[in-house]
């Protein structure tokens, strides 16, 4: 990717507007990862300074402060025009749309365990009851004591349908917060499209992004 420049003249990324800031002043070289950002002097005649020290090539920082000239900035705001600047320039997307696939396959994974659980808890619940009133019935006797044993399964049969009403609204909401945090991070990487309703494989398929035309997969 071509380096972000900066300078007085209204052609480079970011334009200083001062008398201490040569045309073309400084530029800012991207990693092939863009993931670091070496900040270059051009030869500028009044120079740059980061933290008080002139410098000629510097690894660019967040809590630098820099001066082109007698121009300030940021490193902090540098960084995010960079990083703006980087975002509107790139193309091949194919490492983070591939993280995807894994984004997925956990969200998946997390979501069958959650219904398995439920599935064998109200399960485990309604053996444990019919095995519970069996065990009365012959215990009690079924012709003498019929009325008590109706009265003690209904108050049974209550109490099991209150704790699976609430093991299932329990279900839903963690499958939904579940399913929240998936919309948030099953986007396009550039431009943060959602792909939430169709499967990973089938956008890989597409192999670009059909909104931003980024790719996804490698050219
Ligand atoms: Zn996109």
């Amino acid at each position: 990717m071509e380096a972000f420049t900066i300078g007085r003249n209204e052609k480079n990324h970011l334009a200083l507007n001062h008398k201490t800031v040569s045309g073309v002043h400084a530029e800012v070289e991207i990693s092939d990862d863009f993931k670091s950002y070496l900040l270059k002097d051009l030869d500028s005649s009044n120079g740059t300074r980061v933290n008080g020290r002139r410098i000629v090539t510097k690894n660019l920082q967040k809590k630098d402060k820099i001066e082109f000239g007698e121009e300030k900035v940021l490193g902090k705001d540098l960084i995010s025009q960079v990083e703006k600047y980087v975002l509107k320039n790139r193309q091949d997307f194919s490492e983070e749309f591939g993280n995807l696939k894994l984004v997925e396959k956990n969200f998946k994974t997390k979501r069958d365990s959650i219904r398995k659980y439920f599935k064998l808890q109200s399960l485990g619940i309604r053996i444990l009851i019919t095995a519970f009133v069996i065990v009365l019935i012959n215990v009690l006797k079924i012709e003498r004591e019929i009325k008590t044993i109706l009265t003690i399964s209904a108050g049974l049969l209550g109490t099991v349908l209150a704790t699976l009403s609430a093991s299932e609204k329990k279900q839903n909401e963690r499958l939904e917060e579940l399913q929240d945090e998936f919309y948030l991070n099953f986007l396009c990487p550039k431009c943060k499209m959602d792909l939430s309703k169709r499967s990973w494989n089938y956008w890989k398929n597409q192999e670009k992004c059909p909104k931003c035309k980024c790719d996804w997969v490698a050219p």
